[in-house]
C-alpha cells in the first residue's frame, strides 16, 4: 500500500514475496523513518483463520507513525491488508498448536531526496511468515543481563514507538549480553539506570509472594511512561491475570529490589511477553557481576497458567470473551 500527499493511501495489492529495489537517496535509508508491527493469525478449530487483536496493532502503528512524522494508516485499511494477505492462501497457516502466521507490516519513507525533512511518500509492506511461538525456540526459561552504560530509550525519545531505530539502539548491548552467555538485555531507565523497563522485544512481569496473604501471589509490571512499548500481550496478561484471581499492578521496580527479591525468595517468578514469544519464563537475572536464579530457574505455575490461558484463547479452545480474535473469511 502506498501513500502520497496527492493521493493519500492507494494501490493495495497482494504480490509474491520478492526483493524490492530502492533509490540510494531514499529518505528512509538516511533518516530512519521506518515503523513496523508484529501480529499473528491463528488456525481456529473450525479450520478458519483469525487475526489476534489486529485493531490494537493498527492503532499502535498509527501512533508510531505519528511520532516519526509519517502518514498514519487508517485501521480499516490495515485490517483489510492483513485479512487479504492471510486469505490469499491460508494454506500457509500452520496447523500445530502453538504455531501461527506472523505478519510484519513495515512502513517506510520512499521519497528520494536528501533534505532533512519528513517524506512526502510512504510505502507499507505487509510480510507473512509461518512461525512457532518464540520463532522456533521451545518455552525454555531465558536469562537476562542489565546494561550499566547504554540505554534503549529516554523520556521524550521514541521508546514507545515501534520504530526501527529502537532496535538498532539495542543491537550492540544484546550482542555483548549474548557474548557473556545471557539471552537478552534487561533495559533500565536512561536517567538513573535504576528502574526496570523491558527487554529489547518483550515486556516483563514479576510474580511476588504476598506476605499479607498466606500462599498468595501478586503480579507487577513496569508502567508505560513513554519509554517502553505498550505491548498488546502485556495488556492480555494484565486482563487474564485479573480474571485468574491474581492481583496485578503497574508499578516502578528498582533493579536492586528485584535482585534482593530473587535472593530472598519474595520474587518467585519472572516472565517476559510479546507477540512472537507469547509468554516465556525468565529463570536468571544479572546486574553487573551479581547473578541470581529466580525460584528454581524453571517456568513457575503462574507463568504457565497465564501462558496456557492466552494460547488457548488464541487457538480458539477457550472462549474469546474479549473479542480479541477477528475472523478472516475468504470472499
Ligand atoms: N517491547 C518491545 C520493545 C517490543 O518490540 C515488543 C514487540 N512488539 C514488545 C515489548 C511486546 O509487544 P507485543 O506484545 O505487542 O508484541
Amino acid at each position: 500500500v502506498d501513500w502520497s500527499a496527492e493521493r493519500g493511501w492507494s494501490d493495495l495489492s497482494v504480490e509474491p514475496y520478492a526483493p524490492m529495489t530502492m533509490d540510494p537517496g531514499t529518505l528512509v535509508l538516511h533518516y530512519g523513518q521506518s515503523v513496523f508491527e508484529g501480529l499473528k493469525a491463528f488456525r481456529q478449530p473450525d479450520g478458519s483463520a483469525a487475526l489476534f487483536r489486529p485493531a490494537d496493532h493498527a492503532r499502535r502503528l498509527a501512533r508510531s507513525a505519528r511520532r516519526l512524522a509519517m502518514a498514519e494508516m487508517p485501521a480499516d485499511l490495515f485490517l483489510d491488508a492483513c485479512a487479504q494477505l492471510v486469505a490469499v492462501d491460508d494454506g500457509w497457516l500452520p496447523e500445530e498448536p502453538g504455531q501461527g502466521l506472523y505478519l510484519r507490516p513495515l512502513m517506510i519513507a520512499t521519497e528520494a531526496e536528501l533534505g532533512l525533512r519528513d517524506s512526502r511518500r510512504y510505502r507499507c509492506t505487509f510480510l507473512a511468515y509461518p512461525a512457532d511461538p518464540c520463532f522456533g525456540r521451545a518455552f525454555t526459561p531465558i536469562s537476562v543481563l542489565t546494561s550499566a552504560d547504554t540505554v534503549r530509550a529516554v523520556r521524550g525519545g521514541m521508546g514507545e514507538a515501534k520504530c526501527s531505530g529502537n532496535y538498532a539502539a539495542s543491537l550492540l548491548t544484546r550482542k555483548r549480553a549474548q557474548a557473556r552467555g545471557y539471552d537478552e538485555v534487561l533495559w533500565l531507565d536512561g536517567l538513573e539506570f535504576r528502574w526496570v523497563e523491558e527487554l529489547s522485544g518483550m515486556n516483563v512481569f514479576f510474580v511476588w509472594r504476598d506476605d499479607d496473604e498466606r500462599h498468595g501471589v501478586r503480579l507487577t509490571t513496569p508502567p508505560c511512561q513513554g519509554t517502553i512499548m505498550r505491548g498488546v500481550t502485556r495488556d492480555c496478561v494484565i486482563t487474564l491475570a485479573g480474571e485468574l484471581g491474581i492481583p496485578v499492578t503497574e508499578e516502578p521496580t528498582p533493579i536492586d529490589a528485584l535482585m534482593a527479591g530473587a535472593r530472598s525468595g519474595r520474587l518467585v517468578e519472572m516472565f517476559a511477553c510479546g507477540t512472537a514469544a507469547v509468554v516465556v519464563a525468565v529463570g536468571r537475572i544479572a546486574d553487573g557481576d551479581d547473578d541470581v536464579t529466580i525460584g528454581d530457574g524453571q517456568e513457575g505455575v503462574v507463568t504457565a497458567r497465564v501462558r496456557h490461558t492466552l494460547m488457548e484463547i488464541q487457538h480458539g479452545s477457550r472462549p474469546d470473551t474479549h473479542g480479541w480474535l477477528r475472523s478472516v473469511r475468504k470472499d
